[in-house]
């Protein structure tokens, strides 16, 4: 058959269809009408619809041909039979002879030993099977492509006809891969620690088809040459924009959606879809369809990156046709939910109901990309590059986001609910627990006091420093609010940053870190660059120093919102004593400037560095006459001192921070520091986990900066420490040749009570 006429006969065949859709009768009823008109029109004997149920099972729901009492009462398995194997590979299957077929497997009450020939689709739907629709041929009858690819057309029809929730209700549905209501455990990659459970909503939703036979072709194939063409303008206007003229990492992703923009095979594929009968939305969602199968073969990880950039357009194909927003509104959101993503940016994290966000489960993310980094500041938890995460969570489903243990589980049983609903209380007792000492102080037993901060980045998180107790800011990183703006921010709104952030501190001190980018945090509208090694790259203080006018900029604002306050300014990755110098006659300039406008300076000023590279450490006696405090930031002291980048996840635990060597190194800060009366501070992750913050306060720290979170676990800790033992402790292993003195430690708080 010539392709121009074997569309005539889908069109043909779908109106009919489109007509039983609209017309009386039960859901049922119109199944049966449909199974009749299709082996009609494919000129079969046989033609059977089966639908996957709860529990992996297929059953056979509607018949022409084979025997009637089979229907409800013939059942697969997903991969049991021929139908089985459709369903479970999510592909067509056409055989001359299928009961030669190792798969066939025979069942008597259908009748079906009389037919030789079979072809079968999956009835697919956002790139789950949902059923199979089957013909049957008495004779070895080949079956040809355009015949597939009719029948694939029609299982949309299907797709939506069990879809509408008529045939099996919508909980039952079941997707691929033998997931179905099962529940599923999924693993990936922790991204911010924490347990939460709620409701699924899928940022960015699908578009749900109303419609999947066109009315007239011709006005479908318009909308979909419109669709395409306002969607290239789109991005072409994206790379145009002057932000990204520079190019880089998202001038290259946008320049790959152009080209698949203009993919002639994507774009022929749907247009044969729409010449086949279907609306301009269905062809967009059956080539995806189509894809996403194809996709799951597909092992090659660049090959796979660009199909996801082609589904990705195919979803903004989708709303630009709806003529939609990508995001959910807020009143359809449940009160408690999990956001489900393949990536999101920090920006679209916050726009979400902070009260409701329980938690975030992302197909793609890594524990330094933007998103991760803000939801660490709102304390959300989330368990990153799972994956086909998307393919394995319907929205509605119950999710469990078990971020401690990088996994999630989707429709969770009754015995694992038992135990997260256990955890989340036990969790609760112990918040409650921390609540109760957020007014006692953190003194050790041996009345030594030690300070308890916190790391901050966002305004929202100054909220943290009444809930937790905690003295003061110890580290606030400036370069959040930069990094989920679209545009630089300017003197002024930064200013009125600070110093709503000195409002909300009321008193307490804030030490603000100026700019810390490059490296993994880049700003989207500052060239950059490419960076061999970007941890030891262009970034933090050098990017400063060799962009003054940020620099400047930056103080400008701190030193104008200080207004006569006290405030504490400190450099991030400062490697020689020079640089702070450097740093310093900046911050000059900007305070003389601000008194000869007649503004007030902060008052008293405090001016510190982070000891972050080891070779700031041979130069301490030099550096410590030149600044108010020190803070150590141990995760890239830790990085740089090891050789071993902190984001590579083959290299994670690998080495440990309680190690003697990492551990001297940090007391022989503490004790140059002490000695010259200069406050440190540790303001690495390591300060925030007790055994590691017991070890600190062992070596001589007297000041600790953390998540919020962390304060009520370390605080917990030192109340229950007595100090002088430890420290005779950990000086007799400072010499020790192990890999770590993790366990002597643990054993050490084991034998005197302290409680970690
Ligand atoms: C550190 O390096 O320990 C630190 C606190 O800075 P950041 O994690 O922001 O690099
Ligand atoms: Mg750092």
């Amino acid at each position: 058959m010539d392709p121009q006429a074997a569309a005539t006969g889908t069109r043909r065949l779908l109106r009919r269809l489109r007509d039983v859709m609209a017309g009386a009768g039960s859901a049922q009823e119109r199944l049966d009408t449909i199974v009749r008109i299709i082996a009609g029109e494919m000129v079969a004997e046989v033609c059977s619809v089966y639908v996957l149920r709860a529990g992996d099972i297929l059953e056979l729901f509607a018949t022409e041909g084979l025997k009637r009492e089979a229907v409800h009462q013939t059942r697969l398995r997903v991969g049991e039979g021929l139908v089985g194997v459709i369903a479970a590979t999510a592909r067509p299957l056409a055989l001359a002879d299928a009961q030669s077929h190792p798969s066939f497997a025979y069942r008597p009450e259908t009748g079906e030993e009389i037919y030789h020939s079979l072809m079968g689709v999956p009835v697919l739907r956002g790139g789950r099977v949902t059923g199979v629709l089957v013909v049957q041929n008495r004779t070895r009858r080949h079956y040809t492509e355009d015949e597939i690819e009719t029948m694939q057309t029609v299982a949309m029809v299907l797709a939506e006809l069990i879809a509408s929730g008529e045939l099996v209700s919508p909980e039952e549905q079941h997707p691929t891969e033998g997931i179905g209501l099962l529940p599923v455990r999924l693993e990936g990659t922790c991204l911010n620690g924490g347990l939460a459970r709620g409701v699924a909503v899928l940022h960015g939703p699908r578009i749900v088809l109303r419609h999947v036979v066109a009315e007239d072709p011709q006005q479908e194939l318009q909308r979909l040459r419109a669709a395409l063409e306002a969607m290239r303008t789109q991005i072409d206007d994206l790379i145009e924009s002057s932000d990204l003229q520079h190019g880089g990492e998202h001038r290259d992703i946008l320049e790959t959606y152009r080209m698949f923009a203009t993919d002639r095979g994507w774009i022929g594929r749907m247009t044969e879809a729409v010449r086949g009968g279907l609306t301009a939305e269905a062809a967009v969602q059956k080539v995806t369809d189509d894809m996403r199968v194809r996709m799951k073969a597909v092992s090659d990880p660049y090959l796979r990156e660009r199909l996801m950039d082609l589904e990705d357009l195919a979803n903004r194909l989708l709303h630009q046709l709806a003529g939609r927003a990508t995001t959910v509104s807020e009143a359809e959101l449940p009160q408690e939910f999990i956001l489900i993503a393949r990536s999101m940016g920090p920006a679209e994290l916050l726009d979400y109901d902070r009260r409701r966000l329980k938690g975030v489960l992302l197909e793609e993310g890594s524990p330094t990309s933007h998103v991760a980094i803000v939801a660490r500041a709102l304390d959300i938890p989330v368990v990153g590059r799972i994956s086909d995460l998307l393919s394995k969570v319907e929205a509605g489903d119950l999710v469990v986001v078990d971020a401690d243990h990088a996994q999630a589980f989707v429709r969770p049983g009754e015995d694992i609910m038992a135990v997260v609903e256990a955890n989340l209380r036990a969790r609760a007792v112990q918040q409650a627990e921390y609540a109760a000492m957020r007014d006692l102080p953190a003194v050790t037993v041996d009345g030594v006091a030690v300070s308890l901060q916190l790391n901050c980045g966002l305004q929202i998180d100054m909220a943290h420093l009444d809930r937790t107790g905690a003295e003061g800011v110890g580290l606030f990183r400036t370069e959040l609010p930069f990094m989920v703006r679209n545009t630089m921010p300017t003197v002024d709104q930064q200013q009125s940053l600070y110093a709503a952030i000195l409002d909300a501190a009321g008193g307490r001190p804030v030490t603000f870190r100026t700019l810390d980018i490059g490296g993994d945090k880049l700003l989207p509208y500052l060239a950059h660059g490419e960076d061999e090694n970007p941890a030891m790259g262009w970034r933090a203080i050098r990017v400063s120093l060799d962009r003054p006018a940020m620099l400047r900029q930056q103080l400008r604002a701190l030193v104008r919102a200080g207004n006569g306050r006290p405030m504490r300014i400190m450099f991030p990755m400062v490697a020689e004593v020079a640089e702070l110098e450097q740093a310093r006659a900046v911050l000059g300039l900007e305070i003389e400037r601000a008194c000869m406008r007649g503004l007030r300076p902060p008052e008293p000023l405090e001016v510190g560095v982070m000891i972050e590279v080891p070779s700031l450490v041979w130069q301490l006696p030099a550096l410590l006459k030149r600044v108010d405090f020190v803070s150590v930031g141990t995760n890239d002291l830790a990085q740089f001192f090891f050789a071993a980048d902190r984001g590579n996840p083959r290299l994670a635990g690998r080495y440990d921070t309680l190690s003697p060597g990492f551990l001297r190194l940090l007391g022989e800060i503490a004790a140059q520091a002490t000695a010259a009366g200069v406050p440190a501070t540790v303001c690495g992750e390591m300060a925030g986990q007790p055994l590691e913050a017991m070890a600190l306060v062992g070596l001589g720290y007297r000041s600790l900066s953390m998540a919020p979170g962390a304060v009520g676990p370390v605080k917990k800790m030192i109340r229950s420490l007595t100090l002088s033992p430890l420290e005779t402790f950990l000086r007799g292993l400072l010499d020790s040749p192990d890999h770590s003195l993790r366990q002597k430690l643990l054993g050490f708080a084991r034998d005197h009570a302290v409680d970690l």
